[in-house]
């Protein structure tokens, strides 16, 4: 067996379970100590600076240079103490990790000494060189600078011995170079357009909060096998490999028995997450070998998109201690499930109001009724964009292979909500709407019982689901930021609950009652977005044609999908959120990006296939021939000699066929790559890449796949599919 595959393989099955510490106090006592939290700052800011934090972070008001200096004494104070020498702005640039730059707390004391320091003014903003930071033509190199300003909605916390300080980013004229800006911006449009609308119902609404808890799948596998892999570590997934004999078919995996070894991964990852305030709950086996889930209980949209980052980070540092890899790429292994991210989201009023709910009363019914409609709405005019926000290279292996969602957005209600909103399509507004002076509006159609919870039929196809108290956005990748996901959701139930109050409002105007208007337009809109409810089979081909026929949006080339950003519509729907300025310049980023993916691929494919594949493969057949030579030495009788040889001919006939093939089909994609780099258009170039480069990949794998059965098993120089798959 090829050297390197034998001795990682044997390294592998060599590993025991690590010990791990378990920290002597429970969860409970040293939860959030790493994080400069609520408890952390009434410690260490003053009475007055702490209070003017809490609106700050509570109501969203501004912070003058004063407080920012106070705060940032205390914070400096804190993370000395607790083992930080050094502090970074933390931010989330368009790529698909964090930045930080570590300064170190010291400034000269003017003594020729040095002191701990770190003024407001450090905290508050930064200017790291932004230009290796991808911006779409934003910034010109020459004008490099963007600066980073802090978020004190989301925490600073210690990393090792780094004070992390949360912060956008963003270019010197202004334009979000990051994720968390329009993220923010997000919440505060959809949070400020659902409040408006609630005062149709509540006069004691003051702010609602965007909640998301996401769930996040991943794979392991073992280091060694990992490093014996070229194509996992440069590109996150096998770019070949025959599948293995036994994968999922049994479905043993899911939910089964945690491997010691991962559990003790897990069980560190939960320690570290804990310390850093991550309040994750769940984890679990899923359907793939080696395939593996932790949720969190969900929190305010904002931090829980950091702690998302976080986690993928920290789980990186930490399956290494265990001599692991994480791979979160949305497709490691062809032929076994992919990884996704599931969004679960909703929206709830500083009263303890969840929006979306059906509620305990028939008043909170017709709220939850009002703000579902919305939300369909949303989705049906925004279909598409939704479907950009989560497209990725990476993400396209997954959706639409017949273990995710097809790349069509649609929405499953279930049956119950499905049945209330034909009931008030199909209702009077007598019978829809019953208004009460004291009480206010109620709904009249059908009961909504309070907990759907238990008996919402679970459509696991669906892309977008209603699970009974909250939407499931499950289309988002594995690797992604989920605030790309979540930025464009909330700018489209934003955009569309203005629509609607603006029209309720002027119904009103015009003279009709509250409840005439607020039904007239509810039911117009149950109405138009129809063709975006699919209780159905999201697998299934006839939904493909279905879909087309209701006009949803059905384009499967990444490159395509991402005009969507740039429609008359979403630039309606990004309205204070992105201009239409940075919608051009962050797609310019996204088509590079796609590009530089595939081109990275097929790269590392080229490479195999000729350094490592096709030698092993001329190796084998050079012995297969020698073999023939004897045997027709041997046998001198032509008749008896063919019938020795038979199945040795037939290989080595095989052999030439796969090798000639991939050698062709190389340099093929070697030309067609040179062609593509020519283009001077992000958009055509990466269309390029998508047309006539990807397809190569799966053209050369499939030969090489076919070698792999062939070729001695001794020889074969990558760790196959049933080697990489099951930690024991
Ligand atoms: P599943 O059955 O889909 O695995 P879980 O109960 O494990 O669901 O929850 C998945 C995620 O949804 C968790 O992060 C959980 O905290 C989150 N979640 C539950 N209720 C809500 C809600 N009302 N809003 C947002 N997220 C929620
Ligand atoms: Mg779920």
């Amino acid at each position: 067996m090829s050297k390197l595959r034998f001795r990682a393989v044997a390294a592998a099955a060599d590993r025991k379970p690590l010990e791990v510490d378990a920290p002597k106090e429970k969860f409970s006592e040293y939860y959030g100590e790493k994080v400069f939290n609520r408890k952390a700052m009434s410690k260490y800011l003053s009475k007055e600076t702490f209070k003017k934090m809490m609106k700050v972070i509570e109501l969203g008001e501004t912070i003058d240079r004063g407080i920012a200096e106070h705060v940032a004494a205390g914070m400096r104070m804190w993370a000395l103490e607790n083992g930080a020498t050094h502090y970074t702005h933390w931010f989330h640039p368009l790529t698909d990790s964090t930045a930080e730059k570590h300064d170190a707390f010291v400034e000269h004391d003017g003594n020729g000494g040095l002191i701990e320091e770190f003024s407001g003014k450090l905290l508050a903003q930064q200017e790291p060189d932004a230009s290796s930071f991808p911006s779409g033509g934003l910034r010109n190199t020459f004008e490099a600078r963007g600066y980073s300003a802090w978020d004190p909605t989301s925490p600073a916390f210690i990393i090792e011995d780094t004070l992390c300080i949360p912060t956008i980013f963003i270019s010197y004229t202004g334009e979000a170079l990051d994720y968390k800006t329009p993220l923010l911006k997000s919440i505060a449009a959809v949070t400020n357009a659902a409040k408006d609308v609630c005062g149709y119902f509540y006069d004691d609404v003051k702010k609602i909060y965007s909640n998301l808890g996401w769930e996040q799948e991943y794979f392991l596998v073992d280091e060694d096998l990992f490093a014996a892999r070229p194509d996992l570590a440069l590109t996150g997934r096998t770019l070949m490999s025959h599948e293995s004999a036994k994968n999922q078919q049994l479905e043993d995996h899911y939910f089964g028995a945690i491997p010691q070894r991962v559990l003790k991964f897990m069980e560190e990852l939960e320690y570290e997450a804990y310390a850093l305030g991550i309040p994750v709950k769940t984890r679990h086996n899923e359907v793939a070998p080696n395939q593996f889930e932790l949720a969190p209980i969900y929190e305010e949209c904002n931090l829980a998109v950091d702690h998302n980052l976080l986690i993928m980070s920290l789980m990186e540092k930490v399956a290494r201690r265990h001599f692991f890899r994480v791979l979160l790429h949305e497709k490691p292994f062809k032929g076994i499930n992919g990884s996704g991210k599931h969004n679960n989201w909703s929206l709830t009023t500083n009263t303890g109001v969840n929006l979306l709910s059906p509620g305990k009363n028939t008043e909170e019914n017709f709220v939850f009724v009002t703000f579902i409609v919305n939300i369909l709405a949303a989705v049906y005019k925004n279909n598409g964009l939704l479907k950009a926000s989560i497209s990725s290279a990476t993400n396209a292996h997954r959706l639409g292979a017949n273990e995710a969602p097809p790349a069509i957005i649609s929405v499953f209600l279930g049956t119950q909500v499905s049945d209330i909103l034909d009931k008030f399509e199909n209702s009077t507004v007598k019978d829809a709407i019953v208004a009460d002076e004291k009480k206010g509006l109620s709904l009249g159609v059908g009961q909504i019982p309070e907990i759907l919870l238990d008996n919402t039929d679970r459509n696991r196809t669906s892309p977008f689901a209603f699970t009974g108290n909250r939407f499931e956005f499950r289309a988002v990748g594995s690797s992604a930021n989920c605030a790309s996901a979540m930025t464009a959701l909330h700018s489209a139930v934003a955009e569309q609950l203005r629509v609607f109050k603006k029209e309720v409002d002027t119904l009103i105007a015009n003279g009709k009652s509250k409840e005439e208007a607020l039904y007239d337009v509810l039911k117009k809109y149950i109405k138009e977005s129809r063709s975006i409810r699919f209780n159905g089979n999201g697998y299934s081909d006839e939904w493909k044609e279905d879909a087309k026929k209701r006009g949803l949006d059905c384009e499967t080339s990444v490159p395509l999908i991402f005009d969507s950003y740039t429609s008359k519509q979403s630039i309606k729907t990004f309205e204070n959120v992105l201009t239409e300025v940075e919608l051009h310049a962050r797609n310019e980023v996204k088509w590079e990006t796609y590009t530089k993916k595939i081109q990275i691929e097929s790269r590392v494919l080229g490479d195999l296939a000729l350094n490592h594949i096709i030698p092993v493969a001329i190796t084998y057949q050079s012995i297969l021939l020698q073999n023939v030579s004897r045997l027709q030495e041997i046998f001198t009788d032509p008749a008896k000699f063919k019938e020795m040889a038979e199945e040795q001919l037939r290989l080595i006939e095989k052999v030439s066929i796969h090798v000639n093939a991939i050698n062709a089909k190389v340099h093929e994609m070697i030309d067609c790559r040179k062609k593509a780099n020519n283009i001077a258009s992000e958009r055509e170039k990466a269309i390029e890449y998508h047309d006539i480069v990807a397809p190569y990949l799966e053209e050369i794998r499939y030969h090489i796949d076919k070698l792999e059965l062939i070729v001695d098993n001794e020889l074969w120089p990558l760790p196959k599919y049933r080697e990489l798959l099951f930690i024991r």
